[in-house]
């Protein structure tokens, strides 16, 4: 009987605290089901705990089935973990003593009235046992289950004709009579109760039946079918080995959803139509374990020898065995659970329909146990799944294509991170170079302009100043502007023999310079024929030579003043007339030696400086020269 767990009393964590050591603020909050015994009195033909329900030793697990829960209960309490909801599953709960029973019970109900403001805190109403049981021995246990006001979770199957025929004795007998007249009883039962059945492609065989079935037990045995359920049946190793050739063959997703269309088109507008849309297909919901994004971060089964396993449908199976109560830590307990599920779902990788799926973000792709023993990736009743969600659009919205990428991206990031790292590789690798130059968006933000930059930096007030290379030409004194920042050019004509000559402040030498003294004055002259430079084989106009001359060998200027130096380039151009060509453009920079190693450092600090002085900054002339 595969059974998953609801998941609507999973709680948030509490923002209140008690005095009480039971009010204590619980870092995790689990669901707990505690099955004290795999030893079953049925042998039920699709029962996916296979032998274990015929090996199993009901004496020892009776024995000791009391202790291991209080054991499990007092653990949990020390590692701060509050079971929110304690439920009994079996094998069969009720082949232990009364007496054992009795026990179990209250305990559960002490320990849920011990945390009822936890509880309370976290909206969480039970306060009684609950337990699956095959109804077998229910009328001899009526009183006890009565008394304690346990809430009643019966097996059966659909249509009945079928319980007969496969949920026999262990002598193989048919007990369908009995059966019914317990049905009739646990109509009469004065606390919480419900059906579930599970369906294999045999019991849909006869869906007309099926229906019958239902109504019979609502109308004539009198119990309320809203409270019903139904599971799908899916192929178990375990059960495998244990019925061979007998095993039931699961129903296919189109049977899954005739049946769903069958009984829609029966109950809608009758009694049951609240049952049908509210419980009966509950298990396909998000308000499952089935749909939980891992269940083993919340979900957790003890046994009578202390292992913990994921749920009913992981007993026996390694692969969701977490550890033992008597021999781990819970925090490791936990810690493996989240792990262990975690890579299961890793193992079968996630398929390209839920990764496009617009309700990832519901159905977190279905149970890992199924998905072992399928061998598939995505929810044996995904078509179901998605009929429902159909049906209920405003309580299962399909997310938006943006919502559903982004839940994608972190979905992937956080359950397939290997997937996703490989997804980012492929894209890297995938990138080609833009068509386009890229540039930084913040270029253009107003303190990153050049001008900006300069007002930033004394130095380069100096660099850029319109006011500290004067040329004399001839008769004119000629203010030399920085060629980033001019607004408009100048030609000049210098004819061999003309007067040429630079002053400066002798300061400019003291800028950026703790020793003028190793300072000089530092001419770059460039022509308009055109060569390529460099990595980026950028156009430029060509050096033609480079010019230093030491500070001190400047003299005073004749012209501008005792702060000022100057020297004379006449001779210097007349040395290199043969590099200056008739009708091309010459270009002559001016700077000092330290202003220039300032300026190159300024661009390996500054990548907006860079990018806008990429081309020579210094203040500079433009000439022919005849
Ligand atoms: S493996 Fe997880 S999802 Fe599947 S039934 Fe168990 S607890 Fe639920
Ligand atoms: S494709 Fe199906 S199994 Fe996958 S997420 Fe969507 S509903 Fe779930």
């Amino acid at each position: 009987m595969p059974d998953s767990v609801p998941i609507q009393w999973l709680a948030r964590p509490s923002a209140q605290a008690s005095a009480r050591p039971a009010s204590q603020n619980y870092q995790r909050h689990i669901h707990l089901l505690y099955s004290p015994t795999l030893g079953c009195n049925l042998s039920c033909r699709y029962c996916y705990l296979g032998e274990q329900t015929s090996s199993a030793q009901i004496k020892q697990d009776a024995e000791r089935a009391v202790a291991t829960l209080t054991h499990a209960l007092a653990k949990l309490e020390e590692a701060q973990v509050l079971a929110f909801n304690v439920s009994l599953h079996g094998g069969e709960v009720t082949v232990m003593p009364p007496a054992v029973l009795e026990q179990m019970f209250s305990l559960i109900s002490d320990y849920y009235l011990q945390h009822f403001d936890a509880l309370h805190a976290l909206g969480h109403k039970k306060n009684a046992p609950h337990i699956k049981t095959n109804l077998f021995k229910f009328a001899s246990q009526y009183d006890l289950l009565c008394k304690h006001k346990v809430s009643v979770s019966a097996s059966i199957d659909l249509p009945l004709a079928l319980h007969g025929k496969y949920r026999t004795t262990r002598s193989g007998a048919d007990w369908l009579e009995k059966t019914i007249e317990n049905l009739r009883l646990l109509a009469k039962y004065p606390h919480p109760k419900k059906i579930s059945a599970t369906i294999s492609k045999e019991h849909l065989a006869d869906i007309p039946a099926f229906i019958n079935d239902i109504w019979y037990i609502h109308r004539e045995l009198g119990f309320d079918m809203n409270q019903f359920n139904l599971m799908f049946a899916f192929a178990s190793d375990l059960n495998q080995q244990e019925q061979g050739a007998l095993v039931l063959e699961p129903a296919s997703k189109t049977e899954q959803l005739a049946l769903y269309e069958a009984l829609h088109a029966e109950f809608i507008g009758t009694e049951l139509e609240d049952g049908l849309r509210r419980n009966w297909f509950d298990e396909f919901k998000p308000s499952y374990c089935t749909n939980a994004y891992n269940c083993g971060e919340r979900f957790y089964l003890l046994q009578s020898d202390g292992s913990v396993y994921s749920c009913v449908r992981g007993q026996g199976i390694a692969e969701f065995c977490y550890g033992n109560i008597f021999k781990d830590s819970i925090e490791t307990i936990l810690a493996n659970g989240a792990r262990q599920i975690a890579t299961i779902h890793q193992q079968y990788g996630l398929d390209s329909d839920c990764g496009s799926c617009s309700h990832l973000s519901l159905c977190h792709t279905g149970c890992p146990v199924v998905k072992f023993q399928s061998k598939q990736a995505k929810s044996y009743t995904c078509d179901l799944q998605k009929h429902i969600y159909r049906d209920n659009p405003l309580s299962y919205p399909a997310d938006t294509p943006a919502r559903q990428q982004a839940y994608l991206r972190a979905y992937t990031h956080g359950l397939h991170p290997a997937l996703a790292m490989q997804q980012a590789l492929q894209q890297t690798q995938q990138q080609t170079p833009a068509a386009s130059v890229q540039l930084p968006n913040d270029l253009y933000q107003d303190k990153n302009t050049l001008a900006a930059l300069i007002a930033q930096d004394e130095v380069l007030q100096s660099l850029y100043s319109a006011q500290v290379f004067f040329l004399e030409l001839q008769e004119e004194i000629v203010p030399l502007s920085s060629q980033l920042l001019k607004t408009n050019s100048t030609h000049y004509i210098i004819a061999q023999g003309d007067r040429c000559v630079i002053h400066l402040p002798r300061a400019l030498f003291a800028v950026a310079c703790d020793e003028p003294v190793r300072n000089t004055l530092y001419l770059q002259m460039l022509r308009d024929t055109l060569v390529e430079y460099g990595d980026e084989q950028r156009s430029k106009q060509a050096h033609l030579f480079t010019w230093q001359l030491y500070a001190d060998f400047l003299r005073p200027s004749d012209k501008m003043g005792t702060d000022y130096v100057m020297t004379d380039l006449a001779p210097l151009l007349a040395m290199h007339r043969d590099l200056f060509l008739p009708g091309v453009l010459n270009n002559l920079f001016f700077t000092t030696q330290y202003l220039r190693d300032y300026h190159y450092q300024k661009q390996k600090q500054n990548a907006f400086y860079h990018i806008q002085a990429i081309n020579l900054p210094f203040q500079n002339l433009e000439f022919f020269y005849l």
